[in-house]
């Protein structure tokens, strides 16, 4: 995982070592840790002053450009500290410019034996809801496997009666120095301490429950209020209730992931509820009062004669709730006319006098004024088509 340091230092592969020598200077006034105090910028500054040691040397510029990387063995654990050859947090170029720069940067990977309690995980439970749960809230009861704080040890991880020791190995530093020859001279590095990882203390008699860890596996029972207006994929956030993190360190946070189920009737869009009805024909004309469907109950509908069919009946306020506020969303009713079929000769009859009625008559295939479509198809003809 090489870095591109001619990317970084924004000069073209060809560029001249002043050209390079430029390009340090002027983004090391920008990103100086005097000049810019907080741990990312510190970051870049080392990132390009590593690009800079290497491309303003002729020989390593050569070696970069023909594939090798001069930091590349030194700095395998920059990217993920667990894969370096070295153990966790072991990064000589690191230590290097620390101590370049340590002074000003105010210790941005400040050492020290780490602590053994460590923030516990974070997890995700899914809840299935029904629309109306989702509208109007809810209650749960969850049952969650997770840790807790090792009630025979406290989280201490060690057997009762005894503490942690400080580590022979390191005097309780976490970490050993060690000499190591570089293509700069010999340098003093530090390492993780081998015989306590680093914590600066050992376990010499384990707990028996938790063997060391501080916390036990239990499961445990959850009472939850799941707020009105609540959608799928929204996530509640439960801070704490997590599971406890080794070493009885302080727990994750618990997410509620809501998956609302689908509804036969609604259609929700947003806070907004749709559904479609379907009327007869006749009742669309002549109107009616209907009874649909809604989150609070039957709710009557009054359908105004000559209702259209694709007409859209709001009842506003018969939505979902709004999440973290008042009101509701609407209730949009979509009607959808149906036109007869299958008419006995009796039916027919009344409506093909209707028709005559209406003036509504016309030889097949044509169309007469008054009939839905008329000024359509006349301007169609117009038009040619
Ligand atoms: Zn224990
Ligand atoms: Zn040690």
């Amino acid at each position: 995982m090489a870095a591109d340091y001619y990317a970084l230092l924004k000069v073209r592969r060809d560029a001249t070592q002043d050209e390079v020598k430029r390009a340090y200077r002027r983004l090391a006034r920008e990103l100086h840790p005097d000049v810019n105090p907080d741990p990312e910028t510190q970051e870049r500054f080392k990132e390009i002053t590593q690009a800079y040691e290497v491309l303003s040397d002729t020989d390593k510029r050569r070696m970069y450009d023909m594939g090798v990387d001069p930091f590349a063995a030194s700095t395998a654990g920059a990217g993920g500290q667990g894969s370096s050859p070295f153990g966790a947090g072991f990064n000589p170029l690191n230590d290097l410019l620390d101590q370049f720069f340590g002074a000003a940067g105010g210790g941005a990977t400040s050492r020290g034996p780490r602590s053994r309690a460590q923030r516990g995980r974070n997890a995700t439970i899914r809840i299935e809801l029904e629309l109306a749960e989702c509208s109007f809230g809810a209650t749960r009861e969850l049952t969650v496997d997770t840790a807790v704080v090792c009630p025979t040890c406290s989280g201490e991880g060690t057997a009762p009666g005894t503490h942690p020791q400080t580590c022979d190995i390191c005097g309780g530093r976490g970490e050993v120095s060690q000499v190591t020859r570089s293509f700069i001279g010999q340098v003093m590095m530090a390492r993780v301490c081998p015989g306590c990882g680093g914590y600066g203390t050992v376990l010499v008699r384990p707990c028996p429950e938790c063997d060391g860890d501080g916390r036990v596996r239990t499961r445990r029972t959850i009472k939850v209020r799941i707020p009105a207006g609540v959608e799928d994929g929204t996530h509640i956030q439960l801070a704490g209730e997590g599971e406890v993190g080794p070493g009885g360190g302080p727990p994750g946070d618990l997410f509620l992931e809501i998956v609302q189920r689908p509804h036969a009737i609604f259609e929700r869009q947003g806070d907004d509820l749709h559904c479609t009805v379907t009327i007869p024909m006749v009742a669309a004309a002549l109107g009616a009062t209907l009874s649909v469907e809604s989150l609070d109950g039957p709710a009557d509908i009054d359908i105004r004669p000559g209702t259209q069919s694709g007409q859209v009946i709001p009842l506003y306020g018969q939505g979902v709730r709004h999440l973290n506020g008042n009101g509701r969303g609407d209730l949009v009713i979509h009607v959808t006319v149906e036109t007869p079929v299958k008419l006995d000769a009796e039916q027919e009859k009344l409506l093909r006098d209707l028709a005559k009625l209406r003036g509504e008559e016309a030889p097949p295939g044509r169309f007469a004024p008054g009939q839905q479509g008329f000024f359509s198809r006349l301007r169609d003809a117009f038009n040619g088509r």
